[in-house]
Formats: C-alpha cells, structure tokens, sequence
C-alpha cells in the first residue's frame, strides 16, 4: 500500500495557465514556447503540458530529446522543439530518426548534427524539421557566427535534397536578467543578421525567437523593436511563477507549494543540543517538530538555520542542521499547538504568509530556478486545479 504523501509538492494549474497568460500578453504578437525542460523546472512536464497548452502556449520547449520523448509517450502531440544533443556518435542517427518520426522539432547546433539529422530524415523517409541554432554572444550553444554562412548553405542544400525543413532560427541572451544591458541589443541585432543570412542563403525560416523569461517581461527597446522579426519568445521559469529578476513583481504566481507533515513533537531542555553536531542549543525549554524531508529531497543543506515553515498558521524557525530526510522546526517555549500529523508549509505562493521559493533562494545564495529543480526524492508532485 502506499501511503498518503508525508512530503508533497503541490503544483496548482490555475496559477500556471495565469502565468502562461500573462506570457502571452507580454510577448504579443510573438507566440509563445512554453520551456518545459528538467520535467517543467521539477513541476512534472506531461501534466504542466496539457495546462500550458490549453492556457494557448504554441509550442514547448524541451533541451533534450528523452525529454520531447517522455512528452510524446505522455500523448502530448503539439509542436515541441529540443534543442541540446550530444550522443555517442553510432547513436546519433538513430535517436534523431526516432525524433522525426515523432515529430519532434530539432534545435542544431553544429554541422556534425547537421549530418546527421539529414541522414535519419533519409532513414525515417520525411524531411526533418530544423531550428538553427546560432551563438550571437552567450558562447554556449548555437552555431558560431564564423560558421553561420557554411551552416545557413549546407542547411540550403540539405532542404532542396529533401532532407530538412528550416523551420526556425534562435539564439539565447546572456544578460537577459539586465534588460538595459548593452550585449541584449548587440544579439538581436546579431540574430536579424543570421536572419538575413538564412534568407540569402533561399532559406525561409517561420519562427525567430530569442526571448527568455526575463526578455519577454522587460521587453528592452531593442528585443521590442525586434517584435516583428522576432516572431516567437521562450519563457520558462516565469511559466512557474517565479520571477526572472530577483525582487521585481510581474505579477506571476508560483505554482508549487512545498509541504511535509509533523513527523514527531518533543519537548526538550534549555541548554540540550539538536540534531548532527549539536549547532544548534535550545536557549530556553522549547518544543521540537521534526519534519520527514532533508537535502535528498532537496532541501538544501545550506538553508540551516536559515529557513521557516508555516504551520496552522503561525512561523517557526528551522533548527539545526538540514540532515538527509529530516529536519526540526522549534515550536518555542509555550504550550504547543502543534500537534504529530499537522502539515507544515515550506514554501508557496507567500498568499498565507509562508516562505517562498524566491526567499530560500536568497538565503541559499542560489536563484529559484535552482531551488524548484532541485525538488526531489521523496516529494511526492500532486496537480491541483488541473
Ligand atoms: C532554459 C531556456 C529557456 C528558458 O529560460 P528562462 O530563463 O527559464 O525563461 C529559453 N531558451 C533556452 C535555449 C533555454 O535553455
């Protein structure tokens, strides 16, 4: 039998299709490609899918391959592009034969893709539908702006053989969490000159898209004045509810809630030492709550001492250290209202007074894309308001 969740994230799918609505407005008249990768920033990508497209998102967006799989075999048949390959080279042909067979959009970045992606569109007896990736300044992805003329001609040839449809043409910002910044300007201008290129080269790309999260709700002149070049935006974390820019308010909503239920409530004695190491010493007789979730579900260990939950109501501070499945909360020297079994919130949207993912962030030292991925283990996802 298996048991009613003792730590659970619930995503609630009212706020991500407000989130994806909100993405539509602010990327308008651009569509928008609803990012979906690491299983929707922890979220759980078949059921975020259905929601995101039902909210009117386009496309999705996946990086790899497994993970346009995993959607495919979850009966999610919309568009959806992935765009990070790396195989061991027997491999490569096969798995983007599968890709197009499937439908399955492919994001290429360099030429030995390129070969390979035309050999599986022969083997799978259909033109694979491609989306160049360029590098225009982040120099990670993409094809490298030397190389753009050979690719954009190679990519021409491999369209007239029948091999590849050029569907898109993308590149990702660097600095897109500073809008004002002089490098977000320099890469729209760098993609419309791929652009040109493609078309010179008698490719006629549908979609042009550059804008992550943080571009789409900035919108800085230059990836505005881009609009209507740039047909297609990609936001992912802001699907979710959190912000791209630490501290400022789009008026998202966070989807996941973090909860876990009061294992264990103990008193104990001012001067007594709690957990590993005893860093933490009650000041005062007090009360314990032990909460069943630790680092391996992803909790991080640096957020000792650092962190409160809300339970029925009212904030307690965690004590000690954040072990592997456990962790206290200190209940204070009164008489507790806490009683084993009461759920106690960890983070959420903040609307009850709880931590949010954005605060562990910040206390963590870390961003909340990292803290939503990191959600694991034992936490057990539940959709709400699906
Ligand atoms: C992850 C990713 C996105 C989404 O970025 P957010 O900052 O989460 O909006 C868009 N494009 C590419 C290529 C990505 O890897």
């Amino acid at each position: 039998m298996v048991s009613a969740p003792a730590v659970q994230a619930t995503v609630d799918h009212s706020a991500l299709a407000h989130n994806v609505r909100l993405l539509i407005q602010a990327s308008a008249p651009a569509k928008v490609i609803a990012v979906l990768k690491a299983n929707a920033y922890g979220h759980g990508a078949v059921p975020v899918a259905r929601t995101v497209l039902a909210a009117g998102a386009a496309q999705i967006g996946v990086a790899t391959l497994d993970e346009a799989f995993e959607l495919r075999a979850g009966g999610i048949e919309a568009p959806i592009i992935a765009w990070l390959h790396a195989f061991d080279p027997s491999e490569a042909v096969a798995v983007f034969a599968e890709a197009v067979a499937l439908g399955i959009e492919l994001g290429v970045s360099t030429s030995t893709q390129l070969r390979a992606v035309a050999e599986a569109a022969m083997r799978a007896d259909e033109p694979a539908v491609v989306a160049v990736k360029v590098d225009t300044g982040l120099n990670r992805g993409g094809f490298a702006r030397e190389d753009w003329r050979k690719a954009f001609a190679d990519l021409a040839n491999a369209e007239a053989a029948g091999a590849v449809r050029v569907r898109a043409v993308f590149s990702h910002l660097a600095n897109a969490d500073r809008p004002e910044y002089r490098t977000n300007a320099e890469q729209a201008s760098g993609l419309r000159d791929a652009v040109a290129l493609a078309r010179k080269a008698g490719l006629s790309p549908q979609l042009v898209h550059l804008a992550n999260s943080p571009a789409v709700l900035t919108r800085p002149r230059a990836l505005v004045d881009g609009v209507p070049a740039f047909n297609a935006t990609r936001p992912g974390v802001a699907v979710y509810g959190l912000s791209p820019i630490a501290g400022r308010d789009f008026g998202l909503i966070p989807a996941m809630t973090l909860t876990a239920r009061v294992g264990l409530v103990k008193r104990i004695q001012a001067g007594d030492g709690v957990s590993y190491g005893h860093d933490f010493v009650a000041p005062t007789d007090t009360t314990l709550a032990l909460l069943p979730i630790g680092y391996a579900d992803g909790l991080p260990r640096s957020l000792a001492g650092k962190f409160e939950v809300v339970i029925g109501g009212r904030r307690y501070p965690g004590v000690g250290r954040v072990c592997m499945d456990q962790v206290l909360v200190d209940l204070g020297p009164g008489r507790p209202r806490v009683r084993e079994g009461d759920i106690a919130t960890l983070f959420g949207s903040g609307k009850d007074g709880e931590q949010t993912v954005d605060d562990w962030a910040k206390a963590a030292g870390t961003i909340n894309y990292e803290i939503v991925t990191q959600i694991r283990g034992r936490v057990r996802l539940q959709h709400i308001n699906v």
